[in-house]
């Protein structure tokens, strides 16, 4: 009898540590984001209930990134994918999802969220033809240049962190809720700011400030690009210089990304100024979460035209 006794109490020590409640730091949701403003939006709604990996830089062109092999270990435990979507990452995150072999990834299951699909598309083309450079067949993917749409996009990335955290749903929903009443109040300040850009004429480096335009009313006379994706040659920014004489524009934008030399050859030529854009949280000193995306935007493309 009293051998069993001891038995029982060596096998009920293992069980009692396994009844202990798993370690904060081990619940965190894991979070992969394709480029820092959907990382900084996930982190804004997810706080401490949130472990946040983001997979390009703002100082990298989110068109080419290559699938490396930190990237991919970082993908094979993460339990949500967010990014763009609209083809944005056509050339890296089908190869990146495919090596993680991590199923709660792949399109189609909760842990993928595809910022795009929750907006309306611009530039969206009649046909695709693949000769005309590297164009996006399911429409303009940069979407983030629009504060109205990270207002749509926060709704829906809210309450997808509800579904694949369900033990968490309350709060995420209660992040989500401050957050947009934060945003509604940072839309109607830019609005009154941005008044003075209303029907102002720019040129572009890159067609990635479509949504930008059509949220300021800015009027695009002109992209360097001569096909999206192939860098300017010096008689194609003649051509746009040309352009310019019939069509004045008030500034030339690019993002922090790029190479500025053709904004400035643009801008020493045209006499108007060249204007760096941070493009995504992280692009420039003043965009250090979202908020401060569209404020150093603002703030930036009002100064440029005193
Ligand atoms: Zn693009």
């Amino acid at each position: 009898m009293k051998i069993r006794k001891t038995l029982l109490v060596w096998l009920a020590a293992p069980l009692a540590l396994l009844a202990l409640p798993a370690l904060p730091a081990q619940s965190a949701l894991r979070i992969l984001a394709c480029e820092p403003e959907w990382g900084a939006l996930a982190q804004e709604l997810g706080g401490s209930l949130v472990d946040v990996a983001v997979a390009t830089s703002a100082l990298q062109d989110p068109h080419q990134i290559q699938a490396k092999p930190s990237l991919i270990a970082r993908a094979r435990n993460a339990d949500l994918v967010v990014c763009t979507g609209a083809e944005l990452e056509i050339g890296w995150l089908p190869v990146l999802l495919q090596q993680s072999g991590n199923p709660r990834l792949q399109p189609g299951q909760p842990g993928n969220f595809a910022a795009a699909d929750f907006v309306r598309k611009l530039d969206v083309p009649k046909q695709v033809d693949r000769s005309q450079g590297d164009v996006h067949p399911d429409g303009n993917p940069h979407i983030q240049t629009d504060p109205r749409n990270i207002a749509v996009i926060a709704t829906a990335l809210g309450a997808r962190l509800a579904l694949v955290d369900p033990a968490h749903a309350a709060q995420y929903q209660q992040r989500t809720a401050a957050f947009s009443q934060k945003w509604q109040a940072n839309l109607q300040r830019w609005a009154v700011q941005a008044r003075p850009l209303k029907g102002v004429a720019i040129a572009a480096h890159h067609k990635a400030y479509a949504y930008l335009e059509d949220w300021l009313g800015l009027s695009e006379v002109a992209v360097l690009e001569p096909k999206p994706g192939v860098e300017p040659s010096a008689s194609h920014l003649e051509e746009v210089l040309n352009t310019l004489k019939a069509r004045p524009a008030k500034m030339v934008i690019y993002s922090a990304y790029q190479d500025a030399k053709p904004d400035e050859w643009l801008s020493e030529h045209a006499h108007i100024p060249a204007v760096k854009l941070a493009f995504t949280v992280g692009g420039t000193d003043g965009a250090k979460d979202l908020t401060g995306l569209f404020d150093d935007t603002v703030t930036r493309l009002v100064g440029a035209l005193k």
